[in-house]
């Protein structure tokens, strides 16, 4: 089968290499059939994941047909259209029965080997998924391929990154950062908020944003001002930092209102960050940093693509196939391209 593999930085080749199979009982091999790039897969392309394992098949972000199962697989079966968590989890840890799927002692994120345990991503013809009823959820009819996408990261991630906001209907949210994730973030907080303010330096994202019903905010000029001007001078109620910069999270806590709350969904791995607590405190403001838990959430988020209040495709600027997957990286990376759904 056909699988985009990378065997090192900016290395990426479109192989046949040995089909998956079944190895444990509770395993199921998939069909993709709709595949996306994700920001995250640009931290190895890139050679930023110290310990990856060169040659892993990329992706995590893929829907598909179940083509086997074994014996102890209950929930699906084959021929069953579903969605695949991002990460496996295992069901039965401390965090897992407690509902936090994230926190798993035993996970790993398809597509990322060596920063976590070995497991080829599903940027192929075929992948193979542990744990098979935890990691799979059956696709309902209404919901198409090129949105269930979506559900297995960044719209999950978005939708507990404004959960996790705390907003009230009709409040003013802030999101900093305008890629595929603060696009999501847009799209899920217009539901709720009476105000949605988007904050990037890059036109095409801000522009998306306003599509997407945002007033869009040039971080180049003097955000923090702009933001003070549309809460007549308070700061917003929420504020949702979807860019992973230390620039960006500095001007969330400057922006957000006294008791507001300011949501991280970025990804960070800087060891420190200079937090002005002088003003956290007088402001009473709540720091709250998640990671997308589609294991939990999906369930939800489909209800809400299936009923028509979310269509995250319209954030999709290029469907290529699998064979074009070096030059959809590259694109993805110069940020020509806002979302690339990929097709085995
Ligand atoms: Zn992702
Ligand atoms: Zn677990």
């Amino acid at each position: 089968m056909r699988a985009v593999r990378l065997l090192g930085p900016r290395d990426l080749r479109v192989d046949d290499v040995p089909d998956p199979v079944v190895q444990a009982p509770g395993d199921a091999v998939v069909d993709v059939t709709a595949t996306a790039i994700c920001g995250a897969d640009l931290l190895p392309y890139r050679g930023y994941v110290p310990g990856f394992e060169w040659g892993t098949t990329m992706g995590h972000e893929f829907v598909g047909v179940v083509r086997a199962v074994g014996p102890a697989v209950r929930r699906v079966k084959p021929g069953d259209r579903v969605v695949c968590s991002s990460t496996t989890s295992c069901g039965t840890c401390y965090y897992c029965v407690r509902g936090m799927a994230a926190q798993c002692e035993h996970l790993a994120l398809f597509g990322f080997s060596g920063a976590y345990p070995r497991l080829d991503g599903g940027q192929a013809e075929r992948v193979r998924i542990p744990n098979a009823d935890r990691v799979l959820w059956p696709l309902p009819e209404e919901v198409s391929d090129e949105a269930g996408v979506f559900v297995a990261d960044i719209l999950s991630t978005a939708f507990r990154g404004v959960e996790r906001a705390d907003l009230r209907l009709g409040d003013t949210v802030v999101v900093v950062g305008c890629g595929p994730v603060g696009l999501m973030s847009v799209m899920c907080a217009r539901r709720l908020a009476g105000q949605v303010i988007a904050v990037d330096t890059v036109p095409a994202r801000l522009e998306q944003a306003r599509v997407l019903g945002a007033v869009p905010v040039d971080a180049a000029g003097d955000a923090l001002a702009e933001v003070m001007d549309l809460t007549s001078g308070r700061g917003a109620d929420a504020v949702i930092e979807a860019a992973g910069a230390v620039s960006a999270l500095t001007s969330a806590v400057a922006m957000v209102r006294g008791r507001g709350t300011v949501s991280v969904i970025g990804a960070h791995f800087e060891p420190e960050f200079p937090l002005d607590m002088g003003r956290m405190f007088a402001k009473e403001i709540s720091l709250r940093v998640s990671i997308g838990s589609p294991t939990d959430d999906r369930e939800r988020v489909l209800a809400l693509i299936r009923g028509g209040v979310l269509d995250p495709t319209a954030i999709v600027s290029h469907r290529m196939s699998l064979d074009d997957a070096p030059e959809a990286y590259s694109l993805f990376e110069s940020r020509e391209a806002t979302k690339i759904v990929m097709r085995p």
